[in-house]
């Protein structure tokens, strides 16, 4: 690999950055606590829940931004939040007993995604707001409300296929939700439900970076809530659900010039920059390029919550004024449900080399005690350098640009990090660790096995404390400040 290195390097909040930069501390932890590892930051969280809070605030907005727990599972970070003003997505019931647990009241708790009936049980045992897929789950729902006499329950109804004025259809199946046309059917049920379920409000998650077709399911649902109205019902929340994404790279021109790149090795333009020629998606067919590149787009300049933002800016399609305003003239809450992007710049993960070496064909191969699943980059498409983190100083001729394949601790042949070439600043050696930047969001524990039995990461929550990091198990965190939940001099958290 001659050509010049073709870095991605990693978009990195002031603490995040700080922490790499702590070496001695995070070979200490790696220790202790074995490879992989994953390191916590609760208070970007609490900064995230903020800038959302305040495009509520700048839109006159009242409502609520809920975390999609599913993007971490994490105690310290949902624990943390309830100190906030956020609220908590759940979708399984060992999230919804997780979220309680951690300390949030039921006003502050929504019920997404597939649930069975011990979920949907709970869920209004505790009376928690329960985002509704369809009829089906309607009717369960009322039938256990009146089974076990359970106060009357708060639904949101999720809805898709919406349509514009101009009847194009612009979002797309999902195999979630309940197509606009067929709420008249559902305002049938709670029509014949009124004493178990009382329709709030409806909403939309769509999994797309696409903010017309965001900006289309909520003109959708703005049209829905006075249909709500017409049948007398109350509605009073729009649920935008999540999708507002992370800016993963510092520089754009290196995710341009990384891309284009790819795309001519995929051509057969320059040396392959992935293990087997993998292509992300595109191939070469006879001379053209076809297929299309199923990569995260990892420069996102418009992501969190200045795309939730630009998305209450824009003016409706069939209305002409901006969406916020329509939602503040409906008197309507605005519900959020961002996963990812409530999560960025909240933790890495760390590996530790455990070998490097040259292959038959001079590829430079680098074993980490890790594997594909502890960090899910390649499985959601996002790439993204890892940083590297010396154990001690580093030999003269390891200190120039390096190109490296990254190999997993599985007794497996598809066992790799990331099947990218990896360019580094310099060749790493055994005993250093190479940190993953900006993993928080699915790139954590979402994939996370225990396959063979290699050690499936633990997590540790650290803060800044003056100079030094305040550090504890994830589990045994809780947002106590020192001052407030006891002494200085037995804070229980260690510092190095
Ligand atoms: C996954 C999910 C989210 C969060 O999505 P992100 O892309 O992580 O913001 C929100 N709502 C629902 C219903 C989801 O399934």
């Amino acid at each position: 690999m001659s050509d010049a290195p073709l870095y991605l390097e990693a978009q990195l909040d002031r603490t995040p950055a700080s922490l790499l930069r702590s070496a001695a501390f995070l070979h200490t932890l790696v220790d202790a606590l074995g490879s992989p590892l994953n390191v916590i930051l609760p208070e970007q969280i609490a900064q995230n829940a903020d800038r959302f809070g305040s495009v509520l605030h700048r839109h006159q907005l009242a409502g609520r931004v809920f975390f999609a727990h599913k993007a971490n599972r994490s105690s310290a970070l949902v624990r943390r939040l309830t100190t906030t003003t956020a609220g908590i997505d759940v979708a399984s019931l060992a999230e919804l007993q997780h979220a309680l647990g951690a300390g949030f009241t039921a006003d502050r708790i929504i019920a997404t995604g597939p649930k069975d009936p011990e979920f949907l049980w709970l869920a209004a045992r505790s009376g928690v707001i329960v985002n509704a897929d369809g009829a089906a789950e309607l009717l369960m729902a009322a039938r256990l409300v009146r089974a076990y006499e359970l106060p009357r329950l708060r639904v949101v109804l999720r809805l898709s296929e919406f349509e514009t004025s101009g009847a194009r259809v612009l979002s797309r199946r999902s195999r979630f939700g309940t197509s606009v046309k067929a709420l008249g059917d559902l305002l049938d049920i709670l029509d014949a439900q009124q004493d178990s379920l009382e329709p709030i409000g409806v909403g939309y998650h769509l999994d797309t970076t696409g903010l017309d077709e965001k900006a289309s399911a909520l003109e959708g649902c703005l049209r829905a809530v006075e249909e709500l109205r017409l049948r007398g019902f109350g509605p009073r929340a729009i649920d935008v659900g999540g999708g507002f994404g992370v800016n993963y790279l510092a520089d754009g021109a290196q995710w341009d010039r990384y891309t284009s790149a790819l795309t001519t090795a995929v051509m057969g333009g320059r040396a392959p920059m992935t293990w087997g020629g993998h292509g992300y998606g595109l191939r070469a067919e006879n001379g053209t390029l076809k297929g299309a590149l199923g990569l995260y787009p990892a420069h996102r300049p418009l992501a969190g919550a200045a795309y939730l933002d630009e998305l209450l800016s824009r003016p409706a399609l069939g209305l002409g004024r901006p969406l916020g305003t329509l939602l503040l003239e409906s008197l309507c809450d605005l519900y959020a449900e961002p996963g990812r992007a409530l999560v960025d710049q909240c933790g890495i993960t760390l590996g530790r080399v455990l070998e490097v070496r040259d292959s038959e064909t001079g590829e430079r191969l680098v074993r980490l005690a890790m594997n594909t699943g502890d960090v899910g980059l390649e499985d959601h498409g996002v790439l993204i350098d890892p940083v590297l983190v010396r154990r001690g100083s580093a030999p003269a001729e390891n200190e120039s640009p390096v190109a490296v394949h990254l190999m997993g601790n599985l007794c497996l042949e598809s066992d790799l990090i990331t099947r990218r070439t990896v360019f580094l600043p310099a060749l790493p050696q055994p005993g250093d660790l190479l940190a993953f930047p900006n993993t928080a969001g699915y790139c954590m524990d979402f994939t996370a096995t225990g396959a063979q039995q290699q050690p499936v990461a633990r997590k540790v929550a650290v803060s800044e404390a003056g100079d030094s990091w305040r550090w504890c198990l994830d589990e045994q965190y809780w947002p106590l400040t020192a001052t407030v939940g006891r002494t200085e001099s037995d804070s229980g958290g260690r510092t190095a």
